[in-house]
């Protein structure tokens, strides 16, 4: 399964380099993230042969099986699922980014495993653009108020560095383009209002959808089946 990983791969790439060029953006600005979850550690070596480095998975113990056992040093690894409080503890130390940060309690709680660890995680808030009732995230009003708490807290470890949202699944285009263009919205308001320069990545866009995040601004996407192929469902 090597060949067609390593060709998907660079299949993406173009795409994603010429949606970029088409919009006016460098396509060094967007972060590639392959979404391994589900598939074995051999298909993760297969892509960091061909050069990819950033990777995702959505589950802790998943993660703290196949993390050791691809054993790259050199892997930024992204924990891009819902977290919850009891499993907060794994996350610094294995992962370098956290995508969905939706409460003030969890990032006391990574923060806390930032400090145990000497280590940082660099830090999305999950916001619920849409408003999707089977989506965690917070919704947008609430983020103002969440970020002001988070900084007033000044948590060891937690580097705020920007949003995350999940697109709408929809076939409408135009309303999961207006979900993305809402979260850049909200990440210029907050870097504005909240004096937070660094406060700039945006994490959206994935294998059905990132042609479409890209032309809204994003800086990272999360892509998985297109480079992996399918995954079993469990
Ligand atoms: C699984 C997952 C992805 C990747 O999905 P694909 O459609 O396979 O590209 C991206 N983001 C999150 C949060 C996911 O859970």
């Amino acid at each position: 399964m090597t060949a067609p990983i390593a060709n998907r791969l660079q299949a993406i790439h173009t795409d994603i380099d010429d949606i970029a060029r088409q919009c006016g953006r460098s396509p060094a600005d967007i972060k590639l993230i392959a979404v391994s979850k589900r598939k074995p550690a051999i298909d993760i070596v297969a892509a960091y042969d061909c050069g990819q480095r950033l990777f995702g998975e959505n589950t802790v113990q998943e993660a703290r099986d196949k993390i050791p056992e691809v054993n790259k040093t050199d892997i930024d690894w992204h924990f891009i699922g819902h977290l919850q409080k009891n499993k907060a503890k794994y996350i610094p130390g294995l992962f370098q980014w956290l995508h969905a940060l939706d409460s003030i309690n969890l990032a006391e709680k990574l923060s806390a495993q930032c400090k145990n660890k000497n280590v940082m995680l660099n830090t999305l808030i999950q916001v619920n653009v849409s408003r999707d009732p089977n989506k965690q995230g917070l919704a947008p009003e609430q983020l103002p108020n969440f970020i002001e708490d988070l900084l007033q807290a000044s948590l060891y470890g937690i580097e705020l560095k920007g949003l995350m949202t999940i697109g709408l699944q929809t076939g409408d285009q135009n309303k999961i383009q207006a979900s993305f263009a809402g979260l850049k919205l909200l990440q210029q308001q907050c870097q504005e209002r909240l004096g937070l320069p660094g406060f700039s990545e945006l994490s959206m866009g994935m294998s059905g959808d990132y042609a479409l995040a890209i032309r809204e601004g994003a800086t990272m996407v999360r892509v998985g089946s297109a480079i992996f192929g399918e995954r079993d469902q469990s």
